[in-house]
């Protein structure tokens, strides 16, 4: 073990952190069961253990002894990259944990066990008022961390930065203000396209689900999956959680119609999955053996997502294995099924919606966040405004709060700060491919001739293995040669939707 390491305080801090990467192991598999298998009721205990495992990993990143080690380590001369990113996480994790009392810590976990029960209440009942008084406490408790946890030009930073490493508020108000003005115009002209239109027949095609199952495990496997290190499983809202590296657990959904929901949700979480699965192994059980940031495991997602899963190449390539298990498809032709990958239109869930208008939905979601960070927005506005700014920007209007206010889990988990990350990774996933093409050859041909092992190993190179050695930003700057920038996914788009529908 630690074979990246040499230095000796070094072997010894790592050796410890065992302790505590082992709690994470056994909370990061309970919260797989959580989503997937638990029995309902099994919450009332579930969510007290999930208050004393974090209070645990508190414990000891804390104590006396654990921080004398890092102190020890860091003190060392000529430390390789890896070692220098354990000190690195190590010192960020420890610097959290000392700003938040464990009291908070605790009292945190809990509120947002049951809230997370309480949110689902309210959305199967469309009631916003049920969750609203759980709400008020998160973003009250979410402002208080923000002040426990300090920062330097908005309180919102000091959430974003739980995310993603090192991000600023004024960062995401600079990507956003330039996306905007993109996406309203682009979206605008499909919608005056002679080509533009609200449904496809293939959504309401009903699939078998065992059929749908074997597509899906086909396409992994195409892919390069590795089922010895990871599963497959159904949860109500796909995800990936990774115990370590040698346990990637991805899941998705079947509705039993509308397949691209179940096939793009396996392609989109294979993509984090992969992430996970090629840090290097020499990494394993250490702090850094793990996707560096939310918006670049999005990046890997949406890679694979968008760049590949909704590309015509994958498409083409692939429609006789789609035909096989799905016998609706003899029906319909080739540009069907890529049109129906990339329906544009206004949608109410997030989720659900397509490349040209997802971004809107974390604008608006971003927007919320910081006017309730900022305390110019009370938690009771929510569903007006939440109503009012759909109407505005996508012309359309939730006829309750299930398909407003109350859809996404992430307030009821006390995840403010977090959605900015899917936009950071969907923007990255367009540079990512535009770097990989630069150097491998074109994308398209790449899928034509089925080479995923090649796509993999450049990621892995650029990204993968080295886990979280490197900060989010340098990271992308090393992979890249340069830092986000919008402008690749609005070429992306203009370039793709040009094409689609003639505009
Ligand atoms: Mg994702």
């Amino acid at each position: 073990m630690f074979e990246a390491f040499e230095n000796k305080k070094m072997k010894k801090l790592l050796d410890k952190f065992l302790d505590i990467w082992s709690v994470a192991y056994a909370g990061s598999l309970l919260g797989w069961d959580t989503e997937t298998y638990m029995p309902a009721s099994s919450i009332k205990e579930r969510s007290i253990v999930f208050g004393r495992l974090t209070v645990l990993a508190q414990r000891m990143l804390l104590s006396p002894e654990f921080r004398e080690l890092v102190n020890q380590a860091e003190k060392e001369e000529k430390l390789n990259d890896f070692e220098k990113g354990v000190i690195r996480v190590l010192k960020r994790e420890i610097r959290i944990f000392e700003k938040l009392p464990p009291e908070f810590v605790e009292e945190f976990e809990k509120l947002t066990a049951e809230a997370k029960v309480v949110w689902r209440k309210a959305k199967e009942k469309s009631d916003f008022s049920i969750f609203e008084p759980y709400l008020t406490k998160i973003v009250d408790m979410s402002r208080k961390k923000a002040e426990l946890l300090g920062y330097d030009e908005h309180p919102y930073d000091a959430l974003l930065d739980l995310f993603e490493e090192g991000l600023k508020t004024r960062e995401v108000e600079d990507m956003f203000g330039n996306l905007k003005p993109s996406l309203v115009d682009i979206l605008k002209r499909i919608r005056n396209s002679d080509g533009y239109r609200d449904k496809h027949p293939l959504e309401k095609e009903k699939y078998d689900i065992e059929k749908m199952k074997q597509l899906n495990k086909k396409i992994l496997e195409l892919f390069g999956f590795d089922f010895n290190r990871g599963r497959l499983d159904i949860s109500a809202h796909p995800f990936t959680n990774s115990m370590g590296i040698f346990d990637v657990r991805i899941t998705t959904r079947y509705a039993g119609y509308d397949f691209r929901r179940s096939l793009l949700a396996v392609i989109h979480e294979f993509g984090h999955g992969l992430y996970e699965l090629q840090i290097d192994e020499k990494l394993m059980a250490t702090p850094i053996a793990t996707g560096v940031s939310l918006g670049v495991h999005e990046s890997q997602s949406r890679f694979w997502e968008n760049m590949i899963g909704r590309s015509l190449a994958f498409v083409e390539t692939n429609f006789d294995l789609l035909k096989e298990f799905l016998p609706f498809l003899e029906k319909y032709q080739i540009s069907d099924v890529y049109r129906y990958f990339n329906l544009v239109r206004p949608e109410l869930i997030r989720v659900e919606s397509d490349e040209v208008t997802y971004n809107q939905h974390i604008i608006l979601r971003f927007e919320i966040e910081k006017g309730l960070i900022e305390e110019k927005l009370d938690v009771s506005e929510l569903p007006q405004i939440w109503n009012e700014n759909m109407d505005r920007i996508l012309g359309i209007r939730p006829p309750n709060d299930a398909l407003g206010v109350l859809q996404d889990i992430h307030w009821s988990m006390g995840a403010i700060g977090y959605f900015p990350t899917y936009s950071i990774g969907t923007i990255l996933a367009v540079q990512i491919a535009r770097k990989m093409e630069s150097e491998i050859g074109n994308l398209s041909d790449l899928i034509h001739e089925k080479k995923y092992g090649e796509i993999r190993t450049w990621l892995k190179d650029k990204i993968h293995r080295w886990g979280s050695t490197y900060p989010p930003k340098e990271l992308i700057k090393r992979a890249l040669g340069e830092n986000m920038n919008v402008r690749y996914f609005i070429d992306h788009l203009e370039r793709k939707y040009k094409h689609l529908y003639a505009i």
